[in-house]
């Protein structure tokens, strides 16, 4: 039986990763949706490539563009997220949430009812949504895989032991500058934030990568994944990105997960998890393993790390959508080169200190619309703030 698989931005990093994966056994699927915000020319590839019956367009100008040019009289193709009733008869096998910062969290949440797999990339929904994310896995009964390399690890390494960890040492590159002198970050263009060493992502997790913010996102996603406290993690630096979780459990055994740096892996073993199915990948590389340069972080490099401290222990709380619009907005900002890279790192630490938003921090998400209208305010101030503060400096 061919499996029905759905990709939610399906022109990303994670999105073309998860294509590139299916296209090499593609006897095996049925493509119903495949989706994107505007990149029409490689949408189009992935038609010829993988016979979707349904795309989605987000983009209104694309959108119209596309329904010009298509010739595929046979696809039937949205222009939102809100059709996913007419897309599916029943469940599908499978679906990679892969759209990028919160936009993803709405589709995600409507989608969980139309599969019986979610593998979810999309940190910023988990961050924000983790609670409603809960319940619509629950009450449709799908069942959830982290695709985030280093929850993926996690969860392979202690499927339901969480009651016996020690702790779990999350890994980070330190991204494009950790060897470079804080006095030249400033000059920092948008260009050189987006090139990591050692991945190929998407512009806004490459920026994150960057200021550390990633990892902050990284240990409240496996915090609330796995139903931990934020004393149960330590976040390690390890340049070369090529072991992706350690846990050390507390019958004195630790265990560690190395796979290459590639997000096939973790992708290929979600969507044939159970499965005797293979992938092809390099020898063990001993060279990195006898040189693993795991180290602290210093908070003088990464100032973003202070974040952590401000982090409640409750799972689930509005504080946390704090932290990713005002860094949606921060980075969106850099890029548009409004405020300078350092700024991204001093801006967020600086709102999340606001008091307005420290009294989210005992405060659960009740809904969408809730979670929604906070993530467009705080986008707001963060504008208004950050914009006028950085040209009256
Ligand atoms: P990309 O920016 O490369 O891709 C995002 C996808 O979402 C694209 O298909 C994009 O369409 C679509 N999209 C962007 N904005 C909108 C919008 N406003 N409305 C609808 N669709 C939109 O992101 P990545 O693939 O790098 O990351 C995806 C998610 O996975 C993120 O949350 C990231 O943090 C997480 N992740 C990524 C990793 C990686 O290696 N890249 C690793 C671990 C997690 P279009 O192509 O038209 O822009
Ligand atoms: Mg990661």
């Amino acid at each position: 039986m061919k499996k029905k698989i759905a990709i939610l931005g399906s022109t990303g990093s994670i999105g073309r990763s998860t294509v590139s994966v299916i296209k090499k056994n593609k006897k095996d699927f049925n493509v119903i949706l495949l989706s994107t915000n505007k990149n029409i020319k490689e949408i189009s590839k992935q038609i010829k490539l993988l016979k979707p019956k349904n795309l989605i367009i987000t983009s209104h100008n694309k959108y119209l563009k596309f329904l010009k040019i298509n010739k595929n009289k046979k696809i039937k193709i949205f222009n939102n997220y809100k059709n996913f009733n007419k897309i599916f008869k029943g469940k599908i096998d499978y679906t990679m949430s892969a759209l990028s910062s919160f936009n993803g969290l709405q589709p995600t949440l409507d989608i969980i009812k139309f599969t019986k797999v979610i593998a979810i990339a999309n940190k910023e929904a988990i961050i924000c949504g983790w609670n409603l994310i809960k319940k619509n896995l629950t009450k449709y009964k799908t069942n959830f895989i982290p695709v985030d390399s280093e929850h993926f690890s996690i969860w392979s390494l202690i499927k339901n032991n969480t009651n016996k960890i020690d702790k779990i040492y999350i890994t980070a590159s330190g991204g494009p500058f950790l060897n470079i002198k804080k006095s030249r970050l400033n000059k920092i263009k948008p260009r050189d934030a987006i090139k990591h060493p050692n991945w190929s992502m998407g512009k806004k997790i490459s920026i994150d990568s960057a200021t550390l913010v990633n990892k902050i996102f990284e240990v409240i996603e496996a915090k609330k994944i796995f139903n931990l406290n934020m004393n149960d993690f330590e976040i390690l630096l390890h340049p070369d990105s090529y072991v992706h979780a350690i846990v050390k459990f507390k019958n004195g055994l630790t265990k560690i997960l190395i796979h290459d740096t590639d997000m096939k892996i973790p992708i290929f073993n979600s969507i044939y998890y159970n499965t005797n199915k293979t992938i092809p990948s390099s020898p063990l590389n001993f060279k990195k393993i006898n040189n693993l340069k795991l180290s602290n972080v210093n908070i003088k490099q990464f100032e973003t790390i202070d974040i952590l401290k401000y982090l409640s222990n409750d799972k689930d709380t509005l504080y946390e959508t704090v932290l990713v619009s005002a860094n949606d907005e921060l980075v969106d900002l850099f890029l548009n080169k409004k405020i300078n890279f350092l700024d991204i790192s001093k801006k967020l630490i600086m709102i999340m200190k606001l008091e307005e938003f420290k009294k989210l921090r005992s405060r659960k998400p009740l809904n969408f619309n809730q979670i929604s209208n906070l993530n467009k305010y705080v986008r707001l101030k963060t504008r208004t703030l950050c914009v006028r503060s950085v040209h009256n400096a």
